[in-house]
Parts: C-alpha cells; sequence; structure tokens
C-alpha cells in the first residue's frame, strides 16, 4: 500500500539539519572511562572508500556508568595515537548523553578519516573525522550520534515492523523529506529525535513546534513513546548509576 503523501514533510531535509538542540553539550554523559587497547587490523567499514575491510587501527574499549561497553576504531590515517583518542573522547561523551535505550544496542564505533556524513548498521556506528568537526561546530554532533543510534539499536525490529508501518500509514505525512524518500530506512530514525525530545524534553521545543508534529505524525509518536515511555530514566535503570 502506498505511503500517505498528502501533506509536504515540514522540515525540507533532515532532522539533524534543524536548529533545535534537542541533546545539549550541557547534558550529563555518562561515560566512564576509555582504554586504548591496541593497534592493529580492524574491519573498518567505509562508504567511500574501496580500500580492503581490515584497515590497521587504533583501538580503543569506552565504558559507560550505565553497563554499556562500546569499543572504538580509529583508521591509523588519522595521525598519531593521541590524535586518535581525541576523536574517540569527542564521540564517547556524546554517546554517554544519548538515552540508554539506544546506547545498549551500540556495540562499534568506527571513525575513518574524512568529511563524508555517518552511516551505520546494526550495532555499528561510522564517523569520519571532517564530518565530526563540523557537527560538533553547529552542536549536531549529539543528534548525529542519536539518528545513528537509532538504525544501530532500533532498526532491525522496529523500522519494518507492522506496527510501525502501519503509523506511517496512518499519519497526514513525514516530518522530514529525508525519512519521506526513505521510508524504510531513514523515517524512523528521523522520527524519533522529535518523538523522544517530546516526551522527555518537552521545553527544548516551542510550543508551535510541537503542535505541528503531532498533527503530522500522530501514530508514529504514541509508537516510539512505547520503547522509550515517559518516567524512565534517561540514562537506563535507576540504582546502576
Ligand atoms: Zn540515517
Amino acid at each position: 500500500m502506498a505511503l500517505a503523501q498528502g501533506r509536504e514533510p515540514l522540515y525540507a531535509s533532515s532532522v539533524v539539519d534543524t536548529d533545535f538542540d534537542f541533546i545539549r553539550e550541557t547534558d550529563r554523559s555518562v561515560l566512564d572511562t576509555v582504554a586504548f587497547v591496541e593497534k592493529g587490523p580492524a574491519e573498518m567499514p567505509d562508504k567511500v572508500a574501496t580500500q580492503e575491510l581490515f584497515q590497521p587501527a587504533y583501538q580503543f574499549r569506552a565504558t559507560y556508568k550505565d553497563s554499556v561497553k562500546v569499543d572504538f576504531y580509529v583508521s591509523e590515517r588519522a595521525g598519531t595515537q593521541s590524535v586518535a583518542q581525541n576523536y574517540v573522547d569527542l564521540a564517547a561523551i556524546r554517546l554517554g548523553r544519548i538515552p540508554h535505550v539506544l546506547r545498549k544496542g551500540v556495540n562499534r564505533v568506527v571513525i575513518n578519516e574524512g568529511d563524508a556524513t555517518a552511516f551505520s548498521d546494526i550495532g555499528l556506528i561510522v564517523l569520519y573525522t571532517k564530518n565530526m568537526g563540523k557537527r560538533i561546530s553547529t552542536h549536531d554532533l549529539e543528534e548525529t550520534i542519536f539518528h545513528e543510534s537509532v538504525h544501530a539499536t532500533w532498526d532491525k525490529d522496529h523500522a519494518e515492523a507492522p506496527g510501525w508501518t502501519g503509523a506511517q500509514r496512518n499519519d497526514p505525512g513525514f516530518l522530514t523529506n529525508y525519512g519521506r524518500s526513505h521510508p524504510k530506512g531513514e523515517d524512523l530514525a528521523e522520527t524519533a529525535l522529535f518523538a523522544v525530545t517530546m516526551v522527555h524534553h518537552p521545553d527544548r521545543l516551542p510550543a508551535d513546534v510541537k503542535a505541528r508534529v503531532q498533527a503530522q505524525v500522530p501514530a508514529r509518536l504514541e509508537y516510539i513513546r512505547k520503547l522509550f515511555p515517559a518516567g524512565t530514566d534517561w540514562h537506563g535503570p535507576a540504582g546502576k548509576l
């Protein structure tokens, strides 16, 4: 069945490109430690380069106070070990600001040299060094990591689930053109940032914006609300932190 196309999306490109600061640099991060493990060949998925999958990489392990552990791999081409560590620190602390329910599905973060945009797969987020710098300068790297973590953690069970595709059909339109162009691949990740913010940080969005989002994608908001309900601790089960 064709998806509802009646209303134009609210946002021309993607949610990450909006001016709202959904997740802030001042938000608490539950990053605990980052430790260097070794330097050696690792799987380095790269959507730009045509090189071998296994590349020399600086390898780190980050631990979070909600018991999540994430392996970080930085391309040797990024520079010295301390340069690599700096990229890991920048990404790892931000991964500690997104909700536990999303962080817990991220096993691996790969950081390649270059300015391509981030991408992801189940359990995996891939970032690019120069693009990280750009996103940090516009306060968007938290949102990028949130978006990719939805792919890493929720896509497998939800992006094509009957409940979600039914919600897509029932809603009047899409939030973003990016979601409309990729209803199976991007719409959940695009919508989740708004949905989670509206439940857990409603003060961060203007009232008129919330009203328009609610009117545009009510069934999708309801679906995502069930994945991370109001009253659930942002950083995971109480007592573990
Ligand atoms: Zn995406």
